[in-house]
């Protein structure tokens, strides 16, 4: 490892891949350390008995613009998720087809609102246990089975909203008053039916927290980014996202296992030596930028547990997240992944991902009950792999966040990235990152 470089970027998750990509073409020294034996932080994948298991249920948005300007999608295999969810409701499943991306989505969200303003709504949902399109097929049951997750009124104004984020610039968006997402769901207009059957369950497994309490322009950004693209695996696990953001960089100025144990204006002390430096950027987990730069206010973490079970017979027919409209509050989704993306389980098995947000971690067994109920079906011969919990899996993002873009230069040459400078995702931790080297650039040029 060099005694001295230009630049010290501590962390190799997206945030510090993203900042080496900035230096490696403005042609800026670097040196990267990382703690972990490998790159990718909050992103990782273990292969285990011939299934791929995440670090938690995560996918690939294909609508986040700092990742399309950094990673070839195309390479990374992707296999896709159904547009639009499934909603556990008492004996019923339903179908809530995507606004935006399903061509005939918006007609059939606004077909449905006539039929239920016709009193025609509440025909030919889902029956439990069943393969939704073996069931239901044809145009006018596509109309019936969403008919029953909220109102029509709310299946129209959700549609507007997704519309507005996905076109307004956004600029516009981030100067909009500012609120909890929970106020601005209600200021929107939508039902307290909809928000509990539908966007909190939804939201909880995207934020890490049911209250709802997530900046609304956090909450705008990610539906801007679920109207613009896809969510899809790539067919490697996700891991397989910050190994195609590292691909173009070399390796000889990435050091694995080495972890900054200090630092100060123009030197970095780790583990392998100390290095001098010009700027050093400080991109690893919230918790420890915290430790490493005592000016950062502390950051509260939301928790994530993911819960892998295989199965010979899969539950549906269709990668599709599979909701809880029934307030029972402790499954934020259920999906079976590996119809998205068949190689994360072996030939003639399927791997089924359940999210739990928050602190709690409930014990399998109670998991598996829920997921008998939300799939209509008995589950008892699933095979639990495993639980993975990440007690620190996103920063919290209470209002205000203002613009989504904090500070990244702290002063003396020490600059800090990751999703907690940003939004609480992996655009928020790529575009941090690009930005915070932007900074570093324009500083060691200044
Ligand atoms: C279960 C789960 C599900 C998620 N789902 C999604 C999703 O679907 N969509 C989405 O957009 N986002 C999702 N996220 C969030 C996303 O993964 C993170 O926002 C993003 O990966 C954060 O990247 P980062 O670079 O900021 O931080 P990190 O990934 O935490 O990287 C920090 C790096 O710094 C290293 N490090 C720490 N201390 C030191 C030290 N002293 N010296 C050297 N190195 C150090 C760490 O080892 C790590 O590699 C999810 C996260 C989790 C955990």
């Amino acid at each position: 490892m060099p005694a001295q470089t230009d630049v010290v970027i501590v962390g190799g998750g997206l945030a510090g891949l993203a900042a080496a990509r900035r230096l490696h073409r403005a042609g800026t020294p670097w040196l990267l350390v990382e703690a972990a034996e490998r790159l990718g932080g909050r992103v990782g994948t273990e292969a285990v008995d011939g299934y791929l298991i995440d670090r938690g249920f995560q996918v690939v948005n294909t609508g986040y613009p700092r990742l399309s300007a950094l990673v070839d999608l195309t390479s990374l295999g992707l296999g896709y998720f159904t547009q639009g969810v499934l909603v556990r409701r008492g004996e019923t499943l339903h179908r809530m087809v995507h606004p935006l991306r399903d061509p005939f989505g918006a007609a059939r969200t606004v077909l449905t609102g006539l039929a239920d303003a016709a009193g025609l709504g509440r025909l030919g949902n889902v029956p439990a246990g069943h393969d939704v399109d073996r069931v239901v097929g044809g145009r006018l049951a596509d109309v019936r089975r969403i008919s029953s997750v909220g109102r029509a009124t709310d299946r129209l104004r959700l549609a507007a909203l997704a519309a507005r984020c996905a076109s307004l610039p956004v600029d516009r968006l981030l100067a909009a008053p500012e609120s909890s997402t929970e106020t601005a769901l209600r200021r929107a207009g939508l039902s307290d039916r909809i928000v509990e059957e539908l966007l909190r369950p939804f939201l909880s497994g995207v934020f890490g927290e049911r209250e709802l309490h997530t900046s609304s322009h956090v909450f705008a950004m990610i539906v801007r980014s679920f109207a613009r693209g896809r969510i899809g695996l790539p067919a490697g696990g996700i891991a397989a996202l910050p190994e195609a953001v590292a691909t173009p960089l070399p390796e000889s100025l990435i050091a694995l296992g080495v972890s900054a144990t200090s630092l100060r204006p123009g030197l970095v002390r780790t583990s392998a030596g100390a290095v001098r430096c010009r700027a050093v950027l400080v991109a690893t987990d919230p918790g420890t930028a915290t430790a490493l730069l005592p000016p950062l206010r502390r950051i509260r973490m939301q928790s994530l547990t993911t819960y892998y079970h295989s199965t010979a017979e899969p539950p549906l027919a269709e990668p599709i997240l599979l909701l809880d409209g029934d307030r029972r509050e402790l499954v934020a989704n259920t999906v079976v992944v590996s119809h998205a993306a068949p190689t994360y389980a072996p030939a003639g098995r399927h791997l089924v991902a359940t999210s739990v947000a928050g602190p709690m971690v409930p014990p399998e067994p109670v998991v598996r009950a829920e997921l008998a109920r939300l799939y209509g079906r008995p589950v008892d011969d699933w095979e639990h792999l495993t639980t993975v919990p990440v007690p620190e899996a996103l920063p919290a993002a209470p209002a205000p966040q203002g613009r989504l873009r904090k500070p990244v230069a702290l002063g003396e040459g020490i600059f800090v990235a990751g999703d907690h400078r940003a939004s609480p995702s992996v655009q928020g931790a790529l575009a941090s990152g690009w930005r915070a080297a932007g900074a570093i650039n324009g500083y060691l040029r200044g």
